[in-house]
Formats: C-alpha cells, sequence, structure tokens
C-alpha cells in the first residue's frame, strides 16, 4: 500500500460547535514515533469535558485519547513494545493516552510520569499542531515519542480493547491504591464505565462483597454483570442506606471506598461510611472547583487514609491488558461499547455520550 499523503480528522472550532472533517497532511513517522489507522476510538468523560469547555482545551480541537490502531509506518527505534514484543506492520496496538517529552525528575526520581512537567495526551492538543494526527477522532494517529505502546493479542476485539488505556488502566491504579485485597469490602460512588472497570479488577483482586452506589437505575441494573453484588441508589433515605452498605460489609464497614461519579458533594457520605482504617480514593474529580464541605475531623478519628488518583503509571497499562484478556469471559467488556459511529457522526456521538444516552460511545473511522 502506497504512504496515504493525508488523513481526515474530526475538529471543533469552539466549544460544543459542531464537528466538522479537515484534511491535514501526513508524513513519514520520525525517530520515536509510529503511524497508525485508527480502527476505533472510545469517547470518555474527559472528551466531554473538553467539549463542553468545562476545562480548558485547544482549538480547533481534536478529541479522543482512548484509541486502538494498526501500524502503518514505524518510525526509526520502534522495534518492540513494552513487554519487549517486536513490533510489526500491520500489528494492531494500545499506548498510553500520555507521553512525556524530555528528562524530568517526576520520570526519573519521583517514578510519577503521568504527572511530568510538560506531559501531553493523546487528544487534547489542537488540530492546527504538527503532526495534526495525534487524537482519536481521525482516520490515523501519530504515537508519538515516549509513549508507552504494547501490543495486542488477537483475542481481544476492538470494543475490548479501546478503553484500555484510560477506563481500565486508571482503574487498575485506583484499585491498587485502595488496598483491595482477598476478603475486601468495597464501595463505589458511580457506575458509569469507571464503576464498573472497578468493580470487576476488584472481584479479579479477591474482593468479597462490592457494592455500587448510582442514581440511574439502568447503571444499577447492568452493573451486576460486571461483579456488583449489591447495587442502590444513594438518591434515598441516608440512615437507610448506611444500614444497608453496613450489613453487607460486616462487621465494621467497607474496607475501601471508591470515587468516580464525578460529584464532589458525595465526599462526606464517603467518609460516613467507611470503616476505621479504611482507604478512600477519589478519581473521578478530574475538573476544577470540585469544592465540598466535610468534617475533617472524621478523616482524623477514623484513621482513614484519602488518596487521589490521576491517570495511571505504564506498568498499569500492561496489568489492564493482562486483566482484560485474562476475564473478558467473566465480564461482558465488548457490551459496554454500546454504540459506534461513523468519523462524520462525531457530534451526534458526543452528544448522546454526553446526555448518557450511550455508556460508552466509540467513533470507527
Ligand atoms: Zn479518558
Amino acid at each position: 500500500m502506497a504512504f496515504p499523503a493525508s488523513g481526515r480528522i474530526a475538529t471543533y472550532a469552539q466549544a460544543n460547535a459542531p464537528f466538522d472533517i479537515q484534511s491535514y497532511p501526513l508524513r513519514e513517522p520520525l525517530s520515536g514515533e509510529a503511524l497508525v489507522r485508527v480502527s476505533m476510538s472510545t469517547i470518555c468523560r474527559s472528551d466531554i469535558h473538553s467539549y463542553q469547555g468545562h476545562r480548558p482545551s485547544p482549538c480547533p480541537g481534536l478529541l479522543g485519547h482512548e484509541i486502538v490502531g494498526r501500524i502503518v509506518a514505524l518510525g526509526e527505534g520502534m522495534t518492540h513494545d513494552m513487554r519487549g514484543d517486536p513490533l510489526a506492520l500491520g500489528d494492531r496496538i494500545t499506548w498510553s493516552e500520555y507521553f512525556v517529552p524530555g528528562e524530568s525528575y517526576f520520570t526519573e526520581v519521583l517514578d510519577l510520569p503521568q504527572k511530568a512537567p510538560g506531559v501531553d495526551k493523546y487528544g487534547h492538543m489542537a488540530a492546527s499542531t504538527p503532526p495534526h494526527h495525534h487524537g482519536g477522532f481521525a482516520e490515523y494517529c501519530y504515537i508519538l515519542p515516549k509513549s508507552w505502546v504494547l501490543r495486542l493479542p488477537d483475542v481481544l476485539t476492538d470494543a475490548e480493547a479501546a478503553p484500555l488505556n484510560c477506563g481500565v488502566a486508571t482503574m487498575v491504579a485506583v484499585t491498587e491504591a485502595a488496598n483491595i485485597r482477598l476478603g475486601s469490602t468495597v464501595v463505589i460512588q458511580g457506575l458509569g464505565l469507571l464503576g464498573l472497570y472497578g468493580a470487576a479488577i476488584a472481584k479479579s483482586r479477591g474482593a468479597r462483597c462490592v457494592i455500587g452506589l448510582d442514581i440511574n437505575p439502568s447503571r444499577r441494573e447492568g452493573s451486576t454483570r460486571f461483579g456488583v453484588d449489591l447495587a442502590l441508589d444513594p438518591s434515598g433515605d441516608l440512615q437507610e442506606l448506611l444500614q444497608r452498605i453496613r450489613a453487607h460489609s460486616r462487621p465494621v464497614g467497607p474496607d475501601a471506598v471508591i470515587e468516580v461519579c464525578g460529584v464532589a458533594d458525595v465526599i462526606p457520605l464517603g467518609l460516613e461510611m467507611i470503616r476505621t482504617g479504611g482507604t478512600y480514593v477519589l478519581a473521578g474529580l478530574v475538573s476544577p472547583n470540585a469544592h465540598v464541605t466535610l468534617d475533617a475531623n472524621q478523616i482524623l478519628r477514623k484513621m482513614v487514609t484519602l488518596k487521589g488518583v490521576h491517570n495511571y503509571h505504564p506498568r498499569h497499562l500492561v496489568e489492564a491488558l493482562d486483566f482484560v484478556v485474562a476475564n473478558r469471559t467473566r465480564f461482558p467488556f465488548s457490551e459496554l461499547v454500546d454504540a459506534r459511529y461513523a468519523l462524520d457522526q462525531v457530534t451526534q456521538a458526543m452528544n448522546d455520550a454526553a446526555a448518557q444516552r450511550v455508556l460508552r460511545a466509540a467513533i470507527v473511522p
């Protein structure tokens, strides 16, 4: 196949404006780069936040970071993936949603590459920024230097593979931070995609009981197939809710509470229910100004470990892949991607995702 001269990208000129299809030139990948043909890109909640202008995102905007694609061209030095498996043209791959330009104290000393200054993310740069193709809502995407690449086994469908590098890897990091182990009882606040992966991973880490909280009845109903033992509506009577949670996390309450609903107001409830000595992980409050009033004395008195998790370490991407491969018959991950759209339907896809008409919308360019 001749090297493609250009590729189409879905871009938006300003927050909430409809997407347009633009064509940008393609060039051979440079050293440390690869070029992939995108086979699927799923819409993450953070794409919606960027599109709606809740956080700074440069325009003309190119979104999409949960991407799976096949290698079209490999730059110099791109011979193996992060596990040491050889890379070849036509291989289907996933890669870290972020890349870290240059050396950094955060990467080399603190082992927090995801928080290194200057870290950039796929689907977070203006389409006008060369090499233009660096997001998922496009026909092609360059893998840029210092990204972590993993070859995908044929057994995985695109729908199972696309959320690996954001949703799944993040929940591997979150459940690790929550110290979930054999016999743990876990409460998950929010049963969107992150909550469902969190429940499934908690079960595979050996959790005895996973309790999911969500105000959306269809999300509660569907959650039991992803490892949630008890799904409850947090908007009802508070004392009754706490009683039911305590009854299922006997004798002293949940060992871990995980927030993935993105609503700061749920934090006091999480502190109320968690057992003394438990671990509370916040992972859904990704936008600024998540202010909340709480009784900090509870943190001290109950000796709660409070942690924030944002993105993930590259090792979590490897674990995410192995987890989905090992558990794909136990949990119906393929069904999480419940709507597919062409590249010229990104506006519709974003609107459906934002209105929660679909759980995970996929762009198939
Ligand atoms: Zn994401």
